[in-house]
């Protein structure tokens, strides 16, 4: 076993100097929930663990405007427990309320369940969803990029060497606006989602959906951001026709694996049904905001 080098740096600079810097194989470690059982079952032996928990600007949930910027390193639980932040993006908490227990989500991060890029991460289809965007530092700089774009497919991001993602940012939300995500798992607890479905929408005055984004996850290589199930609902009061047609161009999206969660099949139809369902919860969260 070779020797590993542990660094806990309290800035952003000094992390990005570290990992850019490392002539071997390094890591980040948010909450460790992935990669500390990675590194536990020998998938990867990295030679420097970078921890950011000790990064202020990577560790605070801040509202700026009517958007909030919350930092990669925030554990779920920190979210969940954000009353001010769980009223403006419940869908978002729904996402990060359902991965594991609640130990894990004491530590487990949004950063993390992202850039650990598994198709079935349960936090990445509520923040398409949401239209959120991931702040990412590097060696040469800032950039900003939707969330959609971060994971490339199982395990792969499009991070460079020595970028980190800081923190996420959604957007002020119009009045008559609201989100949710839903997950389909075959037991009740502590299971990777069959399929997940985050839906987002914003009502007019007269109750028309006049925004919508849709997003899947556990259906293809990555989650996946689906338009024409948006284009569904918007310019319609989001009635049954509207949600039957939705369901249907999410179903018509899906490109899943067969596994022992459950088939193409069955995955292509659990996805429509998941997604009006979550498109119903969101309409009446729209529909009791003012
Ligand atoms: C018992 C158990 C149950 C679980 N249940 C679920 C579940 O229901 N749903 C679900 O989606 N997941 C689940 N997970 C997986 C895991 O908890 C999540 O993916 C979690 O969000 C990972 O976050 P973390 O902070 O622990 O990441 P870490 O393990 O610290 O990091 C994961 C990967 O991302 C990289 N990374 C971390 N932060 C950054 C950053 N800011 N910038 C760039 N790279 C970064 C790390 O280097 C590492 O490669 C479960 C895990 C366990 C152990």
């Amino acid at each position: 076993m070779q020797e590993m080098r542990y660094e806990a740096p309290k800035t952003l600079a000094a992390a990005v100097a570290l990992l850019a810097g490392a002539s071997g194989s390094a890591r980040l470690l948010a909450g460790g929930t992935d990669l500390l059982i990675q590194m536990r079952g020998g998938r990867v032996e990295p030679e420097l663990v970078i921890d950011i928990k000790g990064i202020p600007e990577m560790t605070s949930i801040v509202a700026e405007n009517g958007a909030y910027r919350f930092g990669a390193a925030v554990p779920c639980m920190a979210l969940v427990e954000d009353k001010a932040f769980g009223k403006a993006w419940p869908g978002v908490v729904d996402g990060a309320n359902l991965i594991g227990s609640i130990q894990v989500r004491g530590r487990a991060t949004v950063g993390g369940n992202l850039c650990n890029a598994s198709p079935a991460a349960d936090t990445v289809p509520a923040l398409i969803a949401a239209g959120a965007t991931a702040r990412i530092v590097g060696p040469n700089g800032r950039r900003e990029v939707p969330v959609e774009d971060v994971a490339t497919g199982p395990g792969t991001t499009s991070l460079a060497k020595g970028e980190i993602v800081a923190s996420f940012l959604l957007p002020k939300r119009p009045p008559r606006s609201g989100d949710a995500y839903l997950r389909f798992i075959p037991r009740t607890e502590m299971d990777i989602a069959v399929v997940g479905a985050g839906i987002n929408l914003t009502l007019d005055e007269a109750g028309v959906c006049s925004h919508a984004r849709v997003s899947l996850g556990a259906v293809a290589a990555r989650a996946l951001l689906v338009s024409e199930a948006a284009d569904a609902l918007i310019g319609t009061k989001v009635d049954a026709e509207a949600l039957k047609r939705m369901a249907a161009a999410v179903s018509a999206a899906c490109r899943p694996i067969d596994d022992k969660r459950g088939t193409k099949e069955y995955r292509i139809k659990v996805a429509g049904v998941m997604a009006r369902r979550a498109a119903q919860i969101a309409l009446d969260r729209a529909r009791r905001k003012d």
